[in-house]
């Protein structure tokens, strides 16, 4: 089975103003799309059908293929970023809510934290929030690179690679940041306490 743009979870124009309805048809219809087009290509050269997308990744990672590497974990950092976001955004609670306050004091500290890490981040990556431990941590990781790899569960991200924004917001990265920290999914983040969204990633490829 060849790897699929993952569905979103919510209609094209409903994340709009925040992110608008052409932004998605570039950056999922097209960004999105050409990282599968180009995985199943790579794939179906290099005899790794059968493997999943997470497995396909780690493959990549071991042996050094780049060019495999790079399109394969942005399928997965794309649909887990789409997943992290909603039309109709509710306050962390429970569990979430308590770790929240235990590192940051507030969720509102949180996305401080998470806007100034992902405007300082130089260049093409992803702001993420992730779980070590048992702690939540801000970080952000270059160009294609993913939790996927590491050691650390990853529980949100935010693409800052220009096409994520220059639609709706030209180059300012600050005013973008600002915008869609306010529609966040914080269900999907609570979930990825126990790994289940990230699982949903992981099959969407
Ligand atoms: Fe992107």
């Amino acid at each position: 089975m060849a790897f699929e743009l993952p569905t979103l979870p919510y209609a094209k124009d409903a994340l709009a103003p925040t992110i608008s309805a052409e932004t998605l048809e570039f950056h999922y219809g097209k960004h999105h799309k050409a990282y599968v087009d180009k995985t199943n290509g790579f794939v179906a050269d290099k005899g790794l059908e059968g493997k999943s997308l997470v497995e396909v990744i780690r493959h990549a990672k071991e042996t050094g293929d780049k060019g495999l590497f790079n399109n394969s974990a942005q399928i997965w950092n794309h649909s887990f970023y789409w997943f992290g976001l909603t039309p109709e955004p509710k306050e962390p609670t429970g569990k979430l809510a308590e770790l929240i306050e235990a590192k940051f004091g507030s969720k509102e500290e949180l996305v401080k934290q998470l806007i100034a890490e992902s405007t300082a981040h130089f260049s093409n990556g992803w702001g993420w929030l992730v779980l070590d431990g048992d702690e939540i941590k801000v970080t952000s990781l270059h160009d294609a690179d993913t939790p996927v790899v590491y050691d650390y569960k990853p529980l949100l991200t935010i693409d800052v690679w220009e096409h994520a924004y220059y639609i709706d917001y030209r180059n300012a990265r600050p005013g973008y940041l600002e915008a869609i920290t306010k529609i966040i999914d914080w269900d999907f983040v609570a979930a990825n306490l126990d790994g289940e969204g990230v699982s949903r990633a992981d099959q969407a490829g």
